[in-house]
Parts: structure tokens; C-alpha cells; sequence
């Protein structure tokens, strides 16, 4: 009998004797046969690489090393393996070994915003906690690529109980979002442990997940890891889906048991030449991902990490597909589009402009299709001063304990109950001179 069909069979004949559909599905099996060199690649898919191609490949591989399951690599259209997006996001390119004057090895600076080791602190009230440091296939984009296969970083446990002391020790954080590397890598009986862990801290009101295992590895969903998954709900999962033909019939049958169980699912795109950087084919993805219930989340600019250069896309790409997606389908269907902003700055997001002109009373906006349309305020409004002081406040949002004092930013300047009227970069020569005056 075959697997699902006579491709994946094939390669799972060349893997191993005598491979049923069952071993195929076992994620153990799975990663034991991981293929990592050009020669594997060769002969599992039954092509051929030109000598270049295979120098290439060798060299690359050997600076940044490739794993990549046989059920993804099973996705790969043999017949034209050079475009093919699969093809392009598991094996590199030569390109990767060119590092651009402004790229970075931790472009979002996440080793500066750690606090404690695996954990980065960079919004008030959430953080991120990379718990893993393998993945079940290696990105060719990943933006973590410093961290990925690197020994100095496997997350021993007295790591982890140092990152989960501080969120224990830092009553801001409500939301914690498991990473890596690929947190589903774990086993089971740990991952249980840490969640656990993390979910006895009274603050943390919810846990994410950020993985690839519904695209790269769908069998590790198993009945026993949902069965953990469960106990610690409000649990949130976002995936990593870049092209339609990620949707399989194995890929769906992992979100569905994810779903089923009641797991929030949505999706983070990355925006990458020669692979999705197209407003049809992310509008496909889109619309698979809908229909099997995930939901998209962000869609991203490719980040300045080393050797990425190929795959970076101009923003105004990300902003067409925005326009081509906003009003031309479900408003649940459309991601965010954002910019993780180099140097720590966190996600900023990008869209075109819809707000095109606007007076003391009128707003005038245009749609996507290019309808030009007015929206009159009110005459009267009566704007509530606001100090902060809810108890005297007529709108009865009555805010146990707030969190008031997390308000930053341009929030702050907007706010009554603030005196700051202007946000003036650190090293602005001109204020400078002002104290020099000041202290004479
Ligand atoms: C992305 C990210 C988060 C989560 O951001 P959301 O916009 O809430 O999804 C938190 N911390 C860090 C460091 C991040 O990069």
C-alpha cells in the first residue's frame, strides 16, 4: 500500500525497508532520517545537481548546516526543484555565504533585550522564551540562524528554571511566547513540565507557541501531545505556512487535531523573493489557511539577519499584496504586515494609506476600489478630561490594580494625565547645547 502517493513512497523505499504507512507517520522515524547532504537530496528525489550546483551546496551546508524531514522534502517537485518554493526554503542557495554591510547576526538585538538567558524582554507586558534550539527542518531564512544547531545554546533545564524565575519575579508579564528553535522538538513529558511550570505563575495569563511542526513535521501532532497541549489552556499556537503547497493532506490533519482540541491557531508569514512574493499566491495561502481554521497573523518583512539578501523583497511588495488582499476578501483572512524593526525596535506595521485628506469636521478616506469617500464627525463632542483617575470616572471600566503605569510612548503623549509633550531622541545635538546653556 502507499503512503498518500507513489512519490512519497518512492523516497520512503530508497530511506528504508519495508516502510508502511505507520513508520512514515512516526515523527520519530521521520527525524532519524533527516537529510542533510546534497548527495541525500540527490538520490531521494532521483535528480541530479550540476558540479556548481553540488560546490555550491557542499560549501554552504558546511557554514550553515541543512535538515530537512523526508515527508517536507517529499512536497519538492523534482521536475523543477530550482523554483521550487520547498526546494528553496530547505536547501541553500550560494548566496547565503554573501553577509551585506548592513545585515546582522542578531538584527533584532534579542541577546541585548535578555534579562535572563532564552528570554527577551522587549514589550511591558509579554516575552519571548526560546526553550528549544533544534528545529525538525532548518529555514533557509530563519532570522535565529546564529542560534540554530549551535551547542552553546542548547537550553539546558537550569537555563529554563532561570527564565521561568524571572517571569515568576516579574509581575508585568501576562503573556509568555514559547520559541526557539521549534518548542514542539521536545519531548513531550518536558514540554508538559514547562508548561506547567509557567502556567503556576498567578501573572501569566496566557501561553504561546510559535512553531513549524504543522508544516515540516505534521506527524509529531500526536494524540499524546495534544493530550498535554490541552491541560494548559488558554494555550495559543502560531504556525509558519509560506505557500500553498504547504497545505497538505498531512499538514491539514495536524490543525485539525489542533483545533479540535480547542487551540487558537494562527499563521506568520515571512515575505520572500522567488517564494511568495506574489499577491496571488499569498492570497491562496490566505484562504487555504482560513479554510483550516488558522488564522492569519503577521506577514513579514524579511529580516537583516546574515546572508539573506536573496530573499528580501522591497516593502512596497509587502504593501501591494496588503492592497491586493484588504476588501477583496475576509477581513479575518488578511495578516498584518509588519517590519521587525532592526536594533530592537519590535514589529511596526506597514499598510497602504487609506486616510487621504481630513478637516475639523470631515474625514475623506478611499476603499480598495478606489471609491473616494467621506466620513463626517460629529458637531459635538465632549472630550472626558482624563487623570488616570478611574474610580471618579463616568465610563465604569473600574480597573482593579491597573496597569496605568505601563502607558509609554506616543500613547503618552496623546494622554491629559501626562506632562511629556514631545519625545526627543537621546543624543539630539540641540538639547544638548540647551543644558550646556542652562548649567552655565
Ligand atoms: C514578536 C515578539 C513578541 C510578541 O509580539 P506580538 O506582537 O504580541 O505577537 C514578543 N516579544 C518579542 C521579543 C517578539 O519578537
Amino acid at each position: 500500500m502507499s503512503i498518500y502517493n507513489e512519490h512519497q513512497q518512492e523516497i520512503a523505499d530508497k530511506i528504508d525497508d519495508n516502510v508502511k504507512t505507520s513508520k512514515w507517520k512516526n515523527w520519530k522515524w521521520q527525524m532519524q532520517h533527516v537529510v542533510k547532504t546534497p548527495e541525500q537530496c540527490e538520490n531521494l528525489l532521483g535528480i541530479s545537481f550540476d558540479d556548481e550546483e553540488k560546490r555550491n551546496l557542499t560549501k554552504t551546508i558546511s557554514k550553515f548546516p541543512a535538515s530537512v524531514t523526508p515527508y517536507y522534502l517529499s512536497l519538492i517537485d523534482k521536475n523543477d526543484y530550482k523554483n521550487d518554493p520547498v526546494f528553496k526554503q530547505s536547501f541553500p542557495s550560494i548566496e547565503e555565504l554573501h553577509v551585506c554591510e548592513n545585515e546582522m547576526s542578531d538584527p533584532l538585538a534579542e541577546e541585548k533585550d535578555s534579562p535572563a538567558p532564552g528570554i527577551t524582554h522587549r514589550y511591558p507586558d509579554r516575552v519571548l522564551f526560546t526553550i528549544s534550539n533544534t528545529c525538525a527542518m532548518y529555514c533557509r531564512h530563519c532570522t535565529r540562524k546564529r542560534k540554530v544547531g549551535d551547542e552553546d545554546y542548547i537550553p539546558n533545564k537550569g537555563m529554563i528554571k532561570t527564565g521561568i524565575k524571572y517571569i515568576r519575579d516579574t509581575p508585568q508579564i501576562r503573556d509568555v511566547l514559547l520559541s526557539g528553535g521549534d518548542p514542539l522538538m521536545l519531548s513531550d513529558e518536558y514540554l508538559d513540565w514547562i508548561l506547567t511550570e509557567i502556567k503556576s505563575i498567578p501573572h501569566v495569563e496566557v501561553v504561546r507557541i510559535g512553531t513549524r511542526i504543522p508544516v515540516v513535521l505534521p506527524y509529531r501532532v500526536t494524540d499524546d501531545l495534544i493530550a498535554v497541549l490541552k491541560k494548559h489552556k488558554p494555550l495559543w499556537i502560531n504556525t509558519h505556512f509560506n505557500h500553498p503547497r504547504e497545505i497538505t493532506t498531512s499538514s491539514r490533519e495536524a490543525l485539525d487535531k489542533l483545533s479540535d482540541a480547542g487551540i487558537p491557531l494562527g499563521n506568520q508569514s515571512v515575505l520572500l523573493a522567488g517564494i511568495n512574493d506574489c499577491p496571488r499566491i499569498m492570497k491562496a495561502l490566505v484562504h487555504l489557511l482560513v479554510q483550516n481554521r488558522v488564522r492569519p497573523y503577521y506577514m513579514y518583512q524579511c529580516d537583516l539577519s546574515e546572508g539573506l539578501t536573496h530573499f528580501r523583497t522591497p516593502v512596497g511588495k509587502g504593501i501591494e499584496i496588503i492592497e491586493s488582499l484588504i476588501g477583496h476578501t475576509s477581513g479575518f483572512a488578511v495578516p498584518t504586515y509588519v517590519i521587525d524593526a532592526p536594533g530592537g525596535g519590535g514589529k511596526i506595521p506597514v499598510m497602504p494609506n487609506y486616510l487621504i485628506s481630513w478637516s475639523t469636521n470631515k474625514v475623506v478616506l478611499r476603499n480598495y476600489e478606489g471609491v473616494i469617500a467621506t466620513y463626517k464627525e460629529p458637531d459635538s463632542y465632549t472630550p472626558v478630561f482624563c487623570d488616570r483617575n478611574c474610580s471618579k470616572c463616568d465610563l465604569q471600566l473600574n480597573l482593579k490594580g491597573a496597569d496605568e503605569y505601563l502607558s509609554t510612548g506616543i500613547a503618552d503623549l496623546l494622554s491629559d494625565a501626562e506632562e511629556i509633550i514631545s519625545l526627543v531622541p537621546k543624543e539630539n545635538e540641540r538639547f544638548d547645547r540647551r543644558t550646556e546653556i542652562g548649567s552655565e
